[in-house]
């Protein structure tokens, strides 16, 4: 709970002061994309209702231009404790105990904005399955990505971390936070 990401020379910005759980997160399941010819299932996620009610109102909008198409929920709202097990998890498995490297992939609860669930960002996938695992950048060409700059601000969506952001973070074009 109590690592800092720049006391291992990472600038990831404070996400903001812990919020309790909420209880009316909405479950979003069944979303289909495919990918290398196969029909793939996303795992459940959670989406905050103020959230999700933004959220249906732009894939609306996104999808009233692009019919055939759709903004799926990758990834939303993770609670403090999960992020703590999806952290342990990586400096385990991935990193072999080491924490700053670990530190560099995973943010801390503070550190992340998918954990703070009155701002919490959404990673959206498309359903040609992009951004995808082995080439995440793929997303950047998108019709989502472009049509997310174009739009996204007008339903109080922002890409955090654009290419060339200030604070020196990798740039990650299918996270978009909800700042109302
Ligand atoms: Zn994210």
């Amino acid at each position: 709970m109590n690592l800092k990401p720049q006391d291992y020379g990472v600038r990831t910005p404070y996400a903001g002061d812990l919020e309790s759980v909420p209880l009316d997160l909405v479950k979003v399941s069944g979303q289909q994309y495919t990918e290398h010819g196969e029909l793939e299932t996303l795992d459940e996620q959670y989406v905050p209702s103020h959230i999700f009610e933004a959220y249906v109102r732009m894939n609306d909008a996104f999808m009233a231009e692009h019919p055939i198409r759709k903004l799926l929920v990758q990834s939303c709202y993770r609670s403090p404790a999960y992020q703590i097990v999806v952290f342990i998890n990586w400096l385990i498995n991935g990193y072999r105990g080491d924490i700053a490297r670990t530190i560099r992939h995973v943010s801390p609860p503070n550190y992340s904005q998918h954990t703070i669930a009155s701002k919490a960002a959404i990673d959206f996938k498309n359903i040609d399955g992009r951004p995808s695992d082995d080439n995440p950048d793929d997303f950047k060409t998108s019709v989502e990505y472009a049509w997310l700059r174009q739009h996204g601000s007008e339903f109080s969506f922002y890409e955090s971390w654009p290419e060339g952001n200030e604070v020196g973070m990798r740039a990650e074009p299918w996270h978009w936070q909800y700042r109302p």
